[in-house]
């Protein structure tokens, strides 16, 4: 089995304590992982505060080519860095709409790309002859990153190469399901920046509730459940530390009676049912107008029972299995409670006979807000397709939920569905569209689905303070 160290101050570090990690496909082991605790936490802070100094003084030339190198580094491992983020998520290696591992990866390195070429710019509010006023933007120190299982290496470059671009030093914590992409990641990036600058520490909730409660984290950025986030904020509250949070989400997508059904159902459902669900700005809730609810159904069901379901290292694959045995749980318990609640399956409904964490691509027809399959955010591949009779109602329905992270509104006039959208209580709106990222738009959440965003100028920004610089004439 392939072991994988944790990576402090430059260094492969093992703690005498492992934990395995699971091919959900399988269901077996196939890599082995240090479990970390307070001390590495301690050492890696101590490793990251010490090379902040240094870092954050590099010339910007050296350090955008640095990290330029990083992004080579990715490239040139890229189908190993596929192959295990295939085997610790399940996502297959080309994916629904070429969503899968290949993405994942090649998304990792256009991010960096992207990411290392922003410039934070000197604002200059003032000068003349009493005084010059320039404001600066000045890294904060030491990051920690902690990261979910959905998209591991995506969300860590996400959260890593911003923190380093602006000058900051990062530790990293990356879920316990799935930490080796992540792992290997760290260990390419460690051959080429100065030790210190980036670590990781691998282990459980405690290893991260020790990151956030350390005095020397100057920033926390988290990516995972609601729930977690509310504890991370708590546990920041002690030193004041930043937090970024981006939480989960229960995006609603709302059909108006004009779109062209025919057209947008593969869109739609491939905004659903993408990574089987398992991405926070997936469409959770699927609401469409009366007049065409059951075109909708009829369309959504026939490309559910013709996907196709597998190990997602076999090619062709389009879904893999629900990442870990808990979230299987989740969605089962919720298409219990949909079944209560009178849902109709059209199609699905089952774990599947076979080993690791299958569950059949399901829709569930016929249930309202109220329940458990409407209102909270499943994470899997089960989606309810809701009737609703009036526009207004619809959006106000959309936005009961405590979750905004996005939205979308699909129409043939989009200059009407716009207006609609920016109705939506949400971080994204997307019109005809829904999910849809790139590295130079701000993405984040509002309400329980978190605060602040991440990508472009506006997400570098979160890793620095500004300091106001005035010179007197
Ligand atoms: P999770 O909250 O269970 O775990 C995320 C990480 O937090 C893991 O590394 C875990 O070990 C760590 N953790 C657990 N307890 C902690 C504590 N007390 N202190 C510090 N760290 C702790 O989330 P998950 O199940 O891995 O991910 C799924 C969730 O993530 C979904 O709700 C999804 O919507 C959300 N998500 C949000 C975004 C976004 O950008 N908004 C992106 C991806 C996933």
């Amino acid at each position: 089995m392939q072991q994988f160290d944790m990576y402090i101050n430059g260094s492969p570090v093992q703690s005498g304590n492992t934990f395995d990690v699971i091919n959900p496909a399988t269901g077996q082991a196939f890599a082995r992982c240090q479990l970390g605790d307070v001390s590495h936490v301690d050492g890696a802070v101590r490793a990251a505060r010490a090379a902040f100094p240094a870092w954050s003084r590099t010339a910007e030339d050296e350090r955008k080519q640095l990290l330029h190198a990083v992004a080579g580094a990715i490239e040139a491992n890229m189908p190993e860095l596929m192959g295990l983020v295939t085997m610790e998520t399940g996502k297959p290696m080309g994916g629904l709409n070429g969503i899968g591992s290949g993405m994942e990866v090649g998304g990792s390195i256009a991010w960096t790309q992207y990411t290392t070429e922003l410039q934070l710019p000197v604002d200059v509010i003032q000068d003349n002859d009493d005084a010059r006023i320039e404001v600066h933007r000045k890294p904060l120190g030491v990051v920690a990153s902690i990261t979910p299982w959905n998209w591991p290496l995506l969300i860590a470059i996400w959260h890593v190469i911003p923190a380093l671009r602006a000058g900051n030093t990062v530790v990293m914590k990356p879920s316990e399901f799935t930490p080796v992409s992540t792992l290997r990641f760290v260990q390419l990036a460690s051959e080429i920046l100065p030790a210190g600058v980036i670590n990781i520490v691998t282990g459980g909730g405690d290893v991260g509730a020790a990151i956030t409660a350390h005095p020397d984290i100057q920033k926390v950025i988290f990516t995972g459940s609601t729930p977690t986030g509310k504890r991370i904020m708590q546990s920041a509250a002690g030193n004041l530390t930043r937090c970024t949070l981006e939480l989960g989400g229960n995006d609603a997508g709302i059909v108006l009676p004009d779109a062209n059904i025919q057209d947008i159902v593969p869109k739609l459902f491939g905004a659903a049912f993408h990574n089987n669900g398992q991405t926070c700005a997936a469409l959770k809730r699927l609401y469409v107008h009366e007049s065409q609810y059951d075109e909708v159904c009829e369309a959504m069901t026939a490309l559910a029972q013709n996907v196709k379901v597998g190990d997602g290292l076999e090619e062709g694959t389009e879904l893999g299995p629900v990442q870990n045995q808990p979230q299987l749980d989740i969605v089962m318990d919720l298409a219990e409670s949909a079944r209560v609640d009178g849902g109709t399956f059209l199609t699905g409904g089952q774990r599947m006979d076979r080993d690791g964490y299958f569950f059949e691509p399901t829709i569930v027809a016929g249930l309202t807000d109220g329940s458990r399959l409407v209102d909270e955010e499943p994470f899997g591949p089960i989606v309810p397709i809701i009737k609703y009779t009036d526009v207004d109602e619809v959006i106000e329905r959309a936005n009961r939920n405590a979750s905004g992270l996005g939205g979308s509104i699909w129409s043939s006039d989009t200059d009407r569905a716009a207006e609609l959208a920016q109705r939506l209580e949400c971080g994204s709106a997307w019109v005809n569209d829904h999910g849809a990222i790139q590295p130079d738009a701000p993405f984040g959440g509002v309400k329980q689905s978190g605060m602040g965003v991440e990508f472009g100028l506006y997400g570098l920004e979160e890793f620095t303070s500004l300091q106001t610089l005035k010179i007197a004439k």
